[in-house]
């Protein structure tokens, strides 16, 4: 909901002060459908908001859904389209949102890249899509009439479309409303943001001095690999970003956990093994994600599984601090790096 337009719609409908509180904490526990079935207000004033200002700036075009991972093309109100995954396999509720419409970075292994970028969402955007997967989470447990505590959306990850600094004051706006307790109340250690390495807005991240978990998709230690996959890495060198990374980790002391989906032939050598080994070794807050590349339409293949274990063991024969992330929803092309609008999803 675009939170200036409510003021001034009350201000236009005289209402008195303390409405606007009221709509704000129920629009924020995402149960309602409309203004209307908000019935602690009075009806004209329902009507009257209904009228005038949309609940949601997202509405559902499309669900598709597996064991464990839901993913939601919504539609704009300009017509644009965006997606949003829900995840259900960890003991919070984890929601993936898009930060732009398309992405302009180009990377040669996501869909999203393949788009090119078509405009930055709103705060209010990036916000709602939160806010819609609460909203069908409530309608579920009613149809299903549980007796469960009714649940609700436990973890952000701003990791969908788009390049999330790149959008940076919305992005900002969006994530403090997310985090404030008279917003989403979402705590900052369970949002995460990713960048693909915009190092000079690493920097001013690390001055925000949040608790919201940083990631940064690496891919390469190799700068000229890294150039022929990810093209911000002409814009920021590897160099560039291990300094900004650096001054992140000094200033917050806090992890930055570096995605490294491995690729067959591009990244998965014995001296890829060293370069990252070294990228990571070098400060102890450095922490790498392993990831099995997701398939896309013209995109990289992935390492073999045999490649991978070697990866694997090696990197744990070093004592590299790392982890293994399987992705989920891959059957959906829900999983990271497949998001991308065609006219089936
Ligand atoms: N633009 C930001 C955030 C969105 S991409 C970024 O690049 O970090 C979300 C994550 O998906 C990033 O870690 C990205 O590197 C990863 N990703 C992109 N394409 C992928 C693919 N085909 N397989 C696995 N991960 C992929
Ligand atoms: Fe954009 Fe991230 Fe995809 Fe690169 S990986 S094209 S930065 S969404």
């Amino acid at each position: 909901m675009d939170i200036n337009l409510l003021q001034k719609t009350l201000d236009d409908f005289n209402q008195p002060k303390f409405r606007f509180n009221q709509i704000l904490k129920n629009y924020f526990k995402g149960i309602f459908g409309s203004f209307d079935s908000m019935t602690d207000l009075p009806k004209q004033l329902r009507e009257y908001l209904d009228k005038n200002l949309s609940l949601y700036s997202v509405k559902q075009n499309k669900v598709v859904s597996d064991q464990y991972t839901q993913k939601a093309l919504l539609e704009l109100k300009d017509g644009q389209k965006i997606e949003t995954v829900l995840m259900d396999y960890d003991d919070w509720l984890t929601v993936c949102v898009s930060s732009q419409v398309g992405c302009p970075m180009n990377c040669s292994f996501c869909a999203t890249g393949k788009m090119g970028l078509k405009r930055n969402l709103t705060a209010e955007e990036i916000v709602d899509q939160v806010l819609f997967w609460n909203n069908v989470l409530f309608k579920r447990h009613c149809e299903e009439q549980s007796d469960e505590a009714i649940p609700y959306v436990g973890r952000v990850v701003v990791m969908g479309m788009g390049e999330p600094f790149l959008n940076w004051d919305n992005l900002i706006e969006a994530l403090q409303i997310i985090n404030s307790p008279e917003g989403l109340n979402l705590g900052a250690r369970k949002i995460s943001v990713s960048t693909s390495g915009i190092a000079d807005k690493i920097i001013d991240f690390a001055n925000l001095d949040t608790q919201i978990n940083l990631a940064v998709s690496l891919h390469s230690a190799n700068q000229k690999t890294r150039e022929s996959i990810m093209p911000v890495a002409k814009m920021f060198s590897l160099d560039e970003l291990k300094k900004a990374c650096e001054i992140y980790t000094q200033k917050t002391n806090r992890q930055i956990f570096f995605e490294y989906a491995l690729m067959k032939g591009i990244n998965d050598s014995p001296k890829d093994i060293d370069l990252v080994s070294e990228f990571i070794g070098s400060n102890k807050l450095f922490y790498l994600n392993l990831i099995p590349l997701n398939p896309v339409k013209d995109g990289m293949e992935p390492s073999s599984e045999q490649k991978f274990k070697e990866f694997e063991s090696e990197l744990t024969r070093r004592r590299m601090p790392f982890s293994v992330r399987r992705s989920f929803g891959q059957e959906l092309n829900a999983a990271c790096g497949q998001l991308v609008i065609q006219n089936n999803i």
